[in-house]
């Protein structure tokens, strides 16, 4: 019984080891980080279609709909998503997202345990002092989560009130679609969110941590590492059709995948609502007053305006996408200079 329950661990570990998310780190040549890059996508839909299956199978079927291996891929892939020329300009910035990441962004992680340790070696430690142990290893991931939750907040409220900003956060909603391959992002807007997140998240969650006297450990860094992999496959949920719920009175406490689909909308009714991160917390967009609870039947328009779609979406090309937001966000500054950086309420849905 022994022998069967290792093997069954060792396979386990083994499945793991090879569908897990890898870390991908730019010390590696770039033909390395980039295969390593294609992997971890070819991971993400993986586990988009395992999960996505099970969620069909049991919540989202509708009675008497059949569950083949063909129903549920015509479920979870719809080919009408994939036609769209939105789905073509998400995919001409893959190799391009790679080059940046490569290139620039991969050294600004920080995390809060090495802010917590940062603070200590500058500062010495605080008066109060956790002792080593489960509370320890709780705190830290708690305020770590927090750090993340709340400094991602702030970028995405920034991005979406600041009228400079939105210019270069709007191409991440100039998409028509929403497919789990990869939605694209502005250059200057992954910038700045990997700023927030990984440089004021780790500052905000080692703060805490300082100053409760939290010591960083590793069993808290791995348990992290897991929960971060369960928050990423989720997250694979917020850019599809499937409406991935965590239940009525979970998802007014955690923030689910199908909110950030409102997010996507561009009918007024659903503008600059659902700012969170998929199992973060709602309270940030209950305290800003942009909770939008979708209803079982709500109609969404996938865009970044009603006046901005199809051929009048000012993303329609790559080119339009990558250069159009700098010129509009140097616009807003003129703008600005007259009246309020707000972003205005333009068209009526
Ligand atoms: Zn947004
Ligand atoms: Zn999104």
């Amino acid at each position: 019984m022994d022998a069967f329950q290792s093997g069954l661990a060792q396979a386990a570990l083994a499945f793991w080891a090879y569908l897990g998310p890898q870390p991908n780190s730019t010390h590696q040549a770039f033909g390395a980080f980039a295969t390593g890059s294609l992997a971890n996508m070819a991971r993400n839909y993986f586990w988009f279609l395992l999960m996505g299956a099970v969620l069909y199978a049991v919540f989202l079927r509708k009675r008497g709909a059949a569950l083949t291996p063909a129903a549920v891929l015509r479920y979870l892939l719809p080919a009408s998503v994939y036609k769209t020329p939105s789905v073509r300009i998400d995919l001409m910035m893959v190799p391009i997202s790679w080059v940046l990441n490569f290139l620039l962004f991969a050294g600004l992680a920080v995390g809060s345990g090495v802010a917590q340790i940062w603070l200590v070696q500058h500062y010495g430690h605080s008066p109060l002092q956790v002792p080593a142990g489960w509370m320890a290893v709780a705190l830290q991931i708690a305020f770590t989560l927090l750090g993340t939750d709340l400094a991602r907040f702030a970028w995405h409220y920034q991005g979406h009130k600041v009228a400079f900003f939105w210019e270069f956060h709007k191409g991440h909603h100039s998409a028509e679609t929403l497919h789990p391959v990869f939605i694209r992002t502005h250059p200057v807007d992954m910038f700045i969110r990997l700023l927030y997140m990984n440089m004021g998240g780790g500052l905000l969650g080692g703060g805490l941590m300082y100053l409760t006297g939290v010591d960083a450990s590793a069993t808290a860094a791995g348990y992290l590492a897991v929960i971060g992999t369960v928050f990423h496959f989720m997250q694979q949920f917020e850019h599809s059709h499937v409406k991935f719920s965590f239940g009525k009175t979970l998802d007014t406490i955690f923030y689910p995948p199908h909110f950030h689909q409102i997010h996507h909308s561009a009918l007024l009714a659903h503008r600059d609502k659902n700012f969170g991160l998929t199992g973060g917390l709602c309270l940030w967009d209950k305290l800003a007053g942009t909770l939008y609870i979708p209803k079982a039947d709500e109609k969404i328009v996938y865009g970044a305006s009603m006046e901005e779609l199809g051929d009048n979406n000012p993303h329609r090309t790559l080119w339009g996408f990558l250069s159009g937001p700098f010129v509009a966000a140097v616009r807003t500054l003129g703008r600005h200079a007259e009246g309020p950086g707000e972003r205005p309420a333009r068209e009526v849905a």
